[in-house]
C-alpha cells in the first residue's frame, strides 16, 4: 500500500491515469445518483405532506441509491457487473440493452467520460495530494449538479450544503485558500446572487432563479475564496448569456422558458477552479500596468 502511495506521489502519469479510471467508474455512480436522486427527493416531500394531511405513511418500497438494483427500464433486465464497465460496455452492447434491445441513452458513456476527463486533469494540475482529492469531489459533484439541474431545474441541498462545508474545512487547512477568505466567499456568494434575485423580482415580478443557485454559488466561495467569485459570476454569466441568446435565436426555446442557471454555475466555479489564480493576476497585472 505504502509502495502504491509512493508510486502515484512520484509519477504524475500514473497518478493521472489512476484519477482517470476512477474518475470513469464514479462517472458510473453519478449516472446513478443523476437518475435517482431528484426521485428520491420528490418521494421525500410526497411523504411529508401525506404526513401534514395525517394520513397514514404508506408502505413504499425502498428507493435510494443502492437499492433497487439497476435495471433496463423497458424489460427490467438486471444490469450484471460486465453490463456495468463505464463506456466499454455501452461500446461493447452497442448501445442495446442485452435484454430487450432497446436503445441505452448515450449520455451515460458521456457523463462517464466526462467525468474521466475532468478527473484526469485535476489529478495532473494539482498533481498528488489534497488539492487533487478535493478537486477531484468538486468536479463529480459539479457534474451531478449541472446534469440534475438540466433536467429538473433543481439543485439538490444534499449536493450543495455538503459541499459548502466541506470546501470550508478543506481550507481550514489552508487547500485553496485561507479560512477568512472561505468564509466570506461562502457568505458573499450567498448574498450576491440572492440580492441580484430580489432586485429581478421586485423590478419584473419574475423569478430569474432559485434557491439552489445562491447555495452552490456559496459552496464555490467557500472552496476558491471571495477573490474568484467575481470570475465565477462573469464567466458563468458570459457563456450562460451566449447558450441562451443562441437558444432563442434558434427559436427552440420560448423566452419565458427558465434556463437553468447551475450548470453555468458550475462551469464557472470550474474555470475558477483551474485557471482562477492565472486569470486574476494576469486581470490585475493589466490594471497595475502603465
Ligand atoms: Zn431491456
Amino acid at each position: 500500500m505504502t509502495e502504491l502511495f509512493e508510486l502515484l506521489q512520484s509519477s504524475p502519469p500514473a497518478f493521472t491515469g489512476v484519477c482517470a479510471v476512477l474518475g470513469l467508474m464514479v462517472g458510473s455512480f453519478l449516472n446513478v445518483v443523476i437518475h435517482r436522486l431528484p426521485k428520491m427527493m420528490e418521494l421525500g416531500w410526497q411523504q411529508q405532506c401525506a404526513e401534514l394531511r395525517g394520513e397514514q405513511p404508506s408502505e413504499m418500497p425502498r428507493y435510494n441509491l443502492l437499492v433497487p438494483r439497476s435495471a433496463c427500464p423497458h424489460c427490467n433486465h438486471a444490469i450484471g457487473a460486465m453490463e456495468n464497465i463505464p463506456v466499454i460496455s455501452y461500446l461493447l452492447l452497442r448501445g442495446k440493452c442485452k435484454g430487450c434491445g432497446a436503445a441505452i441513452s448515450p449520455r451515460y458513456p458521456i457523463i462517464e467520460t466526462i467525468s474521466g476527463v475532468l478527473s484526469a486533469y485535476a489529478a495532473w494540475h494539482f498533481g498528488f495530494g489534497w488539492a487533487a482529492a478535493g478537486a477531484l469531489l468538486l468536479v463529480w459533484a459539479l457534474l451531478a449538479l449541472t446534469a440534475i439541474d438540466f433536467d429538473t431545474q433543481l439543485l439538490p441541498d444534499d449536493i450543495t450544503l455538503p459541499l459548502l462545508w466541506i470546501g470550508l474545512l478543506l481550507n481550514s487547512f489552508g487547500t485553496y485558500t485561507d479560512l477568512h477568505s472561505a468564509v466570506l466567499g461562502a457568505i458573499f456568494g450567498y448574498l450576491s446572487l440572492w440580492s441580484v434575485y430580489w432586485l429581478f423580482k421586485l423590478a419584473t415580478g419574475k423569478e430569474g432563479m432559485g434557491y439552489g443557485d445562491f447555495k452552490l454559488l456559496a459552496a464555490l466561495g467557500a472552496w476558491l475564496g471571495w477573490q474568484m467569485l467575481p470570475l465565477i459570476i462573469l464567466s458563468s454569466s458570459f457563456v450562460g448569456a451566449v447558450v441562451g441568446i443562441t437558444l432563442i435565436v434558434a427559436a427552440r426555446h420560448g423566452r419565458n422558458i427558465p434556463i437553468p442557471f447551475g450548470p453555468y454555475l458550475a462551469g464557472g466555479g470550474l474555470i475558477a477552479l483551474f485557471w482562477g489564480t492565472a486569470l486574476t493576476q494576469g486581470y490585475l497585472q493589466l490594471l497595475a500596468a502603465p
